[in-house]
């Protein structure tokens, strides 16, 4: 190894972050490798620094190892990064001895393991894409009445590992999938709510900051507990309104009135099924990006999963992806108290909106022939007339002088 020579190399001042890229399976590896391009460019135009590793993982990877991941990438993601950014996981064929996808302990582990119980599915339709409602009567609404963020508990219920299937004489006789909801695990995915529409701008109906407690009370033992913490977390907010709805009463309100949602939060696989529901709002599962996120690690990735029937084909929209790298960006910065960071992920929503607007970028998925790469051009050269924007405004602005 060559030793340094004194003041060689100059000590960076450039803020910097540190990003775990797992591109998995399927479409994985084709919308990571858009989204690293958008963040790595959107981070080097605020003239931040971010380090990258970048490990295999998923069910391709355990059927050619035996592993659904490098030993290597779990302490990575827990030790090293500041955040992670997922393709997908999951792949026809590749199943655990147990019967379970295999990849699945990838998700899992980042899920439990780094204890990302805040699962956030913002669904927001931009102008230039059509939402995916169709059929005789065809749904028309304004872009800007779609702009809620749902949020679902990430670490119990359904699919917190407590099940079985009971098999006498090799025939299954009965399985069951229970559901644990506890008062600490709805009460911090809550005040996360909670948090969240205190910075938002409020429903797009009436611009009026909301809540809304999606549950199945009537019925469920768990859902009565989490819709009891909800009130009493709520008394802390006085300035939020609240509501309760019933899940199956909130799958018809997310069609007919999008425009009265802001936030919602509700338990595991209710809030798994009414978010797919929601994509269809925003233009699909191509362009629906999600963050999971706990006290002190986060991880994001599109909503979809690894699209075997479209992988390898070139056609994928990494939209998905790319906003969730926004996401990121946007989390690293909180997480950090650096405007820059947060201005970066702003960015690359700006590009993508401005893009999408001029009718570019567009994937087959939503009505365009953009391949996968193509649409990442098309963010990054929005993405760069921004930054020439922003700089050139800055420059005409008359400074200030000193007193
Ligand atoms: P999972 O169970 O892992 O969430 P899934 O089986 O529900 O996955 P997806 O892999 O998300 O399904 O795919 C659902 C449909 O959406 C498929 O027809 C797929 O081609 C389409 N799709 C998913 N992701 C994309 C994308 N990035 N671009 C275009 N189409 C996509």
């Amino acid at each position: 190894m060559k030793a340094k020579r004194p003041g060689s190399l100059k000590p960076s001042t450039r803020e910097t972050a540190r990003v775990v890229w797992l591109p998995g399976d399927g479409v994985g590896p084709e919308v990571v490798r858009e989204a690293r391009r958008v963040v790595e460019r959107a981070a080097e135009l605020a003239g931040l620094e971010l380090e990258s590793r970048e490990y295999p993982c998923g069910g391709r990877y355990w059927l050619q190892t035996g592993k659904e991941w490098p030993d290597e990438a779990f302490p990575a993601c827990r030790d090293w990064a500041d955040a992670v950014l997922l393709g997908a996981v999951g792949w026809p064929g590749a199943t655990l001895p147990n019967g379970d996808l295999a990849g699945g302990g990838v998700l899992f582990g980042l899920r439990f393991g780094l204890d990302l119980y805040a699962n956030v599915r913002p669904a927001k339709l931009f102008p230039g894409i059509p939402h995916r409602v169709c059929g005789a009567f065809r749904v028309v609404w304004p872009p800007e009445s779609v702009d809620m963020v749902l949020i679902r508990e990430n670490t119990e219920g359904c699919y917190a590992p407590v099940h079985g299937q009971l098999t006498r004489g090799g025939t299954s006789e009965v399985a069951v999938d229970s559901r644990i909801i506890t008062r600490k695990g709805a009460e911090r995915v809550i005040r996360h709510a909670f948090e969240l529409a205190r910075e938002r701008q409020g429903a797009p109906g009436d611009g009026k900051r909301r809540v809304t407690c999606i549950d199945k009370a009537n019925v469920m033992a768990g859902c009565r507990l989490f819709r009891g913490v909800f009130d009493e977390v709520a008394l802390a907010y006085p300035d939020i309104a609240t509501e309760h709805i019933y899940v199956d009463a909130f799958m018809q309100a997310l069609v007919r009135q999008p425009e009265h949602f802001d936030v919602g939060v509700t338990t595991n696989m209710m809030g798994d099924i009414a978010t797919d529901l929601a994509a269809v709002l925003q233009g699909g599962m191509g362009v629906a990006p999600s963050g999971e996120i706990g006290d002190r690690h986060a991880m994001f990735e599109g909503v979809h999963g690894s699209a075997p029937d479209i992988a390898g084909k070139g056609i994928a929209n990494p939209l998905a992806a790319i906003l969730s790298g926004a996401m990121m960006l946007d989390w690293i910065g909180c997480r950090k108290g650096s405007a820059a960071w947060r201005g970066a992920g702003a960015a690359i929503e700006t590009a993508v909106r401005a893009m999408v607007a001029a009718g570019e970028g567009l994937s087959p998925d939503i009505g365009g022939t953009e391949g996968t790469s193509a649409v990442g051009d098309a963010v990054l050269r929005r993405l760069a007339g921004e930054a020439r924007r922003a700089s050139s405004s800055s420059a005409r602005r008359p400074r200030r002088r000193r007193a």
